[in-house]
């Protein structure tokens, strides 16, 4: 073979892995698309005429939501206007240039608030203390003034299924509550639909976007506090599920949109008290003498003994 034929043989093997690679991209894009677009409309998050702002912090989550949400605009139905909005509050460090200069670049309309709320959070918490509490009211509050000053009845926010799946493992290990964060919200102001339209995305998938976007990443830890350690431990928790059996955390997540209030024990939820037989079939009723089909349990002795080693372990 001469040297010719050997550069255009690995010419091709190169485009063929370029091709391929270009076909993953686009096969993630439009998953994340998808996954944004039956989000938005499930929870009938954006109608027509609507103003949204987009919280844009510089991370990862929210570059990808106002890229979908400019690619959904394009072609929804419906017409929406949006706003991107980030909160310059004054880190030592913060790249005040790069959110400007990037926005400028994709011809967003966009406004950047500047507070100085971390010399306040400084000054308040003593030192050593966790500061996020304070400060991410501050912000809140900021950010509800500045929907309100630009005429925004909508707050996008960009949280993704693993932080719906983490907060509400947060909520059960250690507020003892059944809760998480919702896709679509009231603002505790009244004033706000607060939503989250990446609802449906995974973590990793907005990984991978953000990297093939090449998305001007300002890195999170300028105010030198750590992201709250118990949400670290829930999110390796979720991870190391995630490698043994995918199934468990994607299931536990769908559980969230599955509830059976007369099934658990919230007599807020289900008037327990007023229960009475009414003598009518019901084939979703109780089924209090049979054993509870799994359906994606294989009925394997070591799974079930996995099970029960898991409530044994955290019953110790
Ligand atoms: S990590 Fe820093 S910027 Fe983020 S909420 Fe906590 S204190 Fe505020």
């Amino acid at each position: 073979m001469s040297i010719n034929q050997a550069t255009s043989t690995v010419n091709e093997h190169e485009s063929e892995l370029s091709e391929r690679q270009r076909q993953r991209n686009n096969k993630l894009t439009k998953k994340i698309i998808r996954e944004t677009a039956t989000a938005i409309t499930d929870y009938n998050m954006i109608e027509d005429g609507d103003k949204v702002m987009v919280c844009l912090s510089g991370g990862k989550d929210s570059y990808t939501l106002l890229e979908v949400l400019r690619t959904l605009q394009k072609r929804a139905p419906i017409r929406f206007e949006l706003l991107a909005v980030n909160l310059d509050q004054k880190q030592p460090g913060f790249p005040a240039h790069v959110l400007p200069t990037y926005l400028n670049s994709i011809g967003v309309p966009f406004h950047i608030e500047n507070q100085d709320t971390y010399s306040i959070v400084k000054r308040v918490i003593p030192e050593g203390k966790t500061t996020c509490s304070l400060c991410s009211r501050l912000r809140r509050g900021i950010l509800y003034r500045v929907a309100e000053e630009f005429g925004c009845n909508k707050i996008a926010l960009g949280h993704h299924r693993d932080d719906i799946l983490a907060t509400f493992f947060l909520n059960l290990f250690y507020a003892a509550k059944l809760k998480s964060m919702p896709p679509k919200l009231v603002s505790d102001n009244g004033k706000h639909t607060v939503i989250r339209p990446l609802a449906y995305v995974a973590e990793s998938d907005i990984i991978k976007f953000a990297e093939l976007q090449n998305f001007p990443i300002i890195p999170c830890n300028l105010c030198g506090s750590q992201e709250n350690l118990k949400r670290q431990e829930i999110n390796r928790m979720i991870r190391q599920w995630e490698k043994e059996s995918p199934k468990k955390v994607w299931n536990t997540y769908k559980a969230l949109a599955n509830i059976v209030p007369s099934h658990l024990m919230d007599r807020e939820l289900f008037d327990f008290v007023n229960l009475r037989p009414d003598f009518q079939d019901n084939p979703e009723g109780d089924i209090a003498f049979d054993s509870e089909p799994f359906p994606d349990l294989e009925e394997t002795p070591t799974k079930q003994q996995h099970i029960v080693q898991l409530i044994r372990k955290s019953n110790a």
